[in-house]
């Protein structure tokens, strides 16, 4: 597992806090990739992080109905944030001013592995919680998860013509023609 948790979740206001954190830190990487692109003339792949953003917005929205007048409780050290492929300890590239630098490919490839991230987190706590609701709502958020994983998959294979193309170690999804 990675040191996205280090301890299960059995409380749902737990969860919430957790997911909360982690969908508005998404929706946040996501709009400034969204812009990077869009500043290199890459419309396709802005919009598709503007649909990612969207996505997390929907999940973060999902988050707050569920939570209603109810405090969250403060998660320590945990906080969530994006981290780079290959080197979990350095924020570097997920800072705005060099994700901006990024060619596609790169930006593609950061999105992914945190999306995975996401994924991973949610799916572990679907596994490892005792308490029902938080399994289920955790199960379902690894389900939507896993398709942006997917699409993000399916755009690094369209990416693949750019240059810049680093080892291929990633299983190639079937994409359709
Ligand atoms: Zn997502």
């Amino acid at each position: 597992m990675s040191e996205t948790l280090r301890e299960s979740i059995e409380s749902v206001p737990e969860f919430l806090a957790h997911a909360l954190e982690l969908e508005v830190e998404s929706v946040q990487r996501y709009q400034e990739l969204a812009d990077s692109m869009e500043t290199h003339h890459n419309e396709e792949v802005a919009e598709l992080f503007r649909q990612l953003a969207v996505f997390s917005q929907e999940h973060a929205q999902e988050v707050q109905d569920r939570v209603g007048g109810h405090e969250l409780p403060k998660i320590p050290p945990w906080d969530f944030k994006w981290n780079c492929p290959g080197s979990p300890e350095s924020g570097d590239c997920t800072d705005g001013e060099v994700s901006y630098l990024m060619n596609t490919r790169q930006a593609l490839e950061l999105a992914l592995h945190n999306e995975g991230r996401g994924r991973d987190f949610y799916a572990h706590v679907a596994d490892s919680s005792a308490n029902p609701e938080v399994q289920a709502m955790a199960a379902e958020m690894a389900e939507e998860e896993t398709e942006h994983v997917e699409m993000l998959r399916n755009w690094m294979v369209r990416a693949d013509h750019l240059p810049e193309q680093p080892q291929d170690d990633m299983d190639p999804p079937n994409m359709p023609e």
